[in-house]
């Protein structure tokens, strides 16, 4: 999938100059590139420099924004197939930040997670057990969740805008509150999980190669928002992506 990103060493050289003659130099800030299983976008600027950017959102957040392009353009069963990857990464992040709040290493979660990780089915039971025991009460998930998803990834239904645009709203709120619990229990160990995650992306990078960051908002929790609002956002980005 493609993404945005600048160029680290066009804005250091643009900077420089400002610095040094006061002169602003025009720089183009976004271009859109592929982006690696990590989080990365490697991308070549109009004068030639090749350079990284490392995406520090989450891996739900990555793949829902995804399934909203699929959707804007139409493509209505990868967005299913897409937004319902967001949900099963929300689950697993949830897990991970779980084991540390329950004073368990990433390490033990990984030989437990290797048993299941091509197991959607085994990795919601997971969360289903350990949800109660950060949140203090069940986990309830709408029917329409897997009736949907079951008929669009097993059996090849068509799914209709509509349909999508409820199966999607349905797991923004989902996802929302999920982080909505581990931000007021666990807020220390999600931003160690989030952390932690950033520097192993960030090791990735070629040695030598210019980076830099680039962080979303990501479904920001601090407002009151909707998926309308949120789509509405990504849509003007969506009709201003260059091809
Ligand atoms: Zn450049």
């Amino acid at each position: 999938m493609k993404a945005t990103g600048s160029c680290v060493i066009c804005m250091k050289e643009a900077a420089n100059k400002l610095t040094t003659t006061g002169e602003s130099t025009p720089v183009r800030l976004f271009y859109y590139a592929e982006m690696d299983d990590n989080g990365i976008v490697y991308l070549t600027c109009e004068k030639g420099h090749t350079t990284a950017v490392v995406h520090i959102s989450r891996k739900h957040h990555v793949l829902f924004q995804s399934g909203c392009h699929a959707l804007l353009d139409h493509y209505t069963n990868e967005a299913v197939s897409t937004f319902s990857a967001a949900l099963e990464r929300a689950y697993e992040f949830f897990l991970r930040v779980a084991y540390r709040k329950l004073g368990l290493s990433s390490s033990l979660f990984d030989v437990s997670w290797k048993h299941v990780k091509a197991q959607s089915e085994r990795q919601f039971g997971a969360f289903l057990f350990l949800f109660p025991a950060i949140a203090g009460e069940s986990f309830e998930l709408s029917e329409k969740i897997p009736q949907l998803r079951n008929k669009v990834i097993h059996r090849g239904y068509i799914a209709s805008f509509d349909e999508v645009m409820e199966y999607a709203t349905i797991i923004f709120k989902l996802i929302r509150e999920l982080m909505q619990v581990l931000s007021d229990k666990c807020p220390t160990e999600m931003w160690a999980e989030i952390n932690e995650g950033n520097e192993v992306r960030k090791k990735t990078v070629p040695v030598g190669m210019e980076w830099t960051y680039l962080a979303e908002t990501e479904f920001d929790l601090t407002v009151d928002l909707t998926f309308e609002t949120w789509l509405a956002k990504l849509r003007k980005l969506h009709e201003g992506q260059p091809s």
